[in-house]
């Protein structure tokens, strides 16, 4: 069965938000001396997002609120959602126990708040004045089950205490988060315990974020104020943010630049923000390789799926890509990634939110790392162990789910090794969600294995076993993904339908020395990059025959290495 491609078209990208954000549509609530709250250090305002300045004092009503871990009694940094009377209920701030971020998409005009506990104790919430009753509902990424509860407000301070339970430990087992696709503004390192408190609380152990130019913003946004360690924060213990650069040329792509230890400028050519290169040079090639030579961890984003000629393919077929982006939050992008694994160019998967892209979550999501990709590493990773993990190819992609692998004892990004003649493997995907799964799947050479799923559920988790005994004649890969619920939020205020889901890296499966290559997924390939060749030759801007020359030279290269002996 070929795959169904699930991607969103890049004209949505450009569709306003559907309606004005609800939250900023609720009554305001007056807190006296807002204005001198404002100036105090460890608010800021930028243009991709706000941390709000604490509240100053305590209103007429408001929230004590309390999250702990339920195994430890420990105050946890966690996000919460209120509704009061009813309705969605955001504070205009919070006290200086909790955070409020609010994150911003200029061009879509796209708006959303989150509120956070830092996890030192109890933190005052503002209610409106004729509050009476309401909801919480309390989550913390993707590895505590989410708690809603009801309140009744009586006087002016209502005490909450919630208790959240871990039900899977990651990091415990070996797997750490990462958001390899956050697009704010770093512009003050006094900041950086804002965002680690954040990522801690949306169950992150790690983000990248990436500059960019145009778009969103004319010039350069999403600046960080260092790049490389100097512009890093946090530890390997306790998680760390990183900064990046999302390179982009409107026709051949975009690509993530993760952790160089330099911004690597232009940051946007063919035209894309201001003041424009128009220029379609360097070639995304050079410019990952040039990433690399300094450190970086460089990658193909968003699937391919974005640019008007993307140019990813021939990146990897000439051997500069490190991993492949198949997932943010309003997309799942498989075809490339698939092809390449066919002509045996075997790349990790990597994904990341895009935020401040589509910001609009459910009360269980988090907001950062809503999409995020889980490393394997042997302890708490800095960036090079980080680096060298995703490169080993140990990564889970989720939105939700968690995926485990298993072929024949081998898991994500280890090689199984069968005679020559192949033989049989035995596959095991096993699913774990706390919401209900739509589906698990065994993926062999691109293609769904059919069976049964056994469907269980466990101390309020679902737990969805899919267990294969596939026969192997050809060297090739074998992966496990999975889908989950409706992303809500998503579609009511962009119009783009998203499920949760999950994708494993693959396991090499090898029948004795022939190298993983399917003589269609080849011929393909050549096809598509012959085909690019021909538009940058014709379309292609460049300042000089040099320039031209270089590049298509690069596609000759490409075209060569994916030609059969007896063609050459
Ligand atoms: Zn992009």
């Amino acid at each position: 069965m070929r795959l169904k491609r699930i991607s969103i078209p890049q004209s949505d990208d450009r569709r306003k938000s559907a309606a004005p954000h609800v939250l900023w549509a609720m009554p305001l609530l007056v807190l006296s001396g807002t204005g001198d709250s404002l100036a105090r250090a460890g608010s800021e305002t930028a243009d991709t997002h706000e941390f709000t300045a604490p509240a100053p004092a305590r209103t007429v009503r408001w929230l004590a609120l309390s999250i702990v871990d339920d195994g430890s009694g420990r105050s946890l940094a966690a996000r919460f959602h209120l509704e009061v009377n009813g309705a969605e209920h955001v504070p205009d701030a919070i006290g200086p126990r909790g955070l409020r971020l609010a994150v911003r998409h200029h061009k879509k005009g796209q708006r959303s708040t989150a509120l956070y506990t830092r996890g030192e104790g109890s933190v005052i919430v503002p209610l409106p004045d004729r509050a009476r009753e309401g909801t919480i509902t309390v989550s913390r990424g993707y590895e505590y089950l989410a708690t809603r509860a009801p309140f009744v407000v009586d006087g002016p301070e209502t005490r909450l205490t919630l208790r959240l339970r871990r039900w899977l430990d990651l990091p415990a087992r070996g797997w750490y988060g990462a958001d390899a696709h956050l697009h704010f503004d770093r512009l003050d390192p006094a900041t950086d315990s804002d965002w680690l408190t954040a990522t801690e609380a949306d169950g992150l152990s790690h983000g990248h974020f990436l500059t960019l130019k145009g778009g969103n913003l004319p010039g350069l946004w999403a600046r960080q104020y260092a790049h490389g360690p100097a512009g890093q924060a946090g530890t390997a213990v306790t998680g760390w943010i990183r900064p990046g650069t999302e390179y982009r040329d409107r026709l051949q792509g975009h690509i993530s630049l993760l952790g160089p230890t330099e911004r690597i400028d232009p940051v946007s050519t063919g035209g894309l923000g201001d003041p424009p290169v128009a220029e379609n040079f360097p070639p995304l090639h050079d410019v990952m390789v040039r990433s690399r030579s300094l450190g970086g961890l460089t990658g193909i984003a968003h699937g391919n799926a974005l640019g008007r000629q993307p140019t990813g393919l021939l990146d990897a077929v000439l051997g500069a890509v490190d991993f492949v982006e198949i997932a943010n939050t309003h997309r799942l992008e498989l075809e490339a990634w698939y092809l390449l694994l066919n002509c045996g160019i075997v790349l990790p998967p990597a994904g990341g939110t895009d935020l401040p892209n589509n910001p609009f979550r459910d009360s269980w999501q988090p907001l950062l790392g809503e999409t995020r990709m889980y490393v394997k590493s042997a302890e708490p990773p800095d960036f090079a162990m980080w680096k060298q993990a995703v490169l080993s190819g140990a990564v889970v992609v989720s939105s939700g789910p968690w995926l485990e692998l298993d072929v024949a004892g081998v898991g994500p990004g280890g090689t199984v090794t069968l005679p020559p003649g192949g033989g049989d493997v035995r596959v095991t995907a096993l699913l774990e969600s706390p919401r209900p799964p739509q589906a698990v799947e065994v993926v062999h050479d691109g293609r769904v294995v059919k069976g049964r799923t056994e469907q269980r559920r466990v101390g309020g988790v679902h737990r969805w076993r899919v267990s294969r005994r596939i026969r192997v004649a050809h060297s090739g890969w074998i992966a496990a993904r999975a889908t989950g619920a409706r992303k809500a939020a998503l579609a009511e205020h962009t119009g783009i339908r998203q499920r949760a889901a999950a994708h494993t890296a693959v396991v090499r499966v090898l029948v004795g020395d022939e190298p993983i290559r399917s003589p269609a997924a080849v011929r393909q390939l050549r096809t598509e990059i012959r085909r690019l060749r021909e538009i940058y030759r014709r379309k292609g801007t460049y300042r000089n025959t040099d320039d031209r020359d270089h590049t298509l030279a690069l596609f000759d290269r490409a075209i060569v290495s994916l030609q059969t002996d007896n063609e050459r």
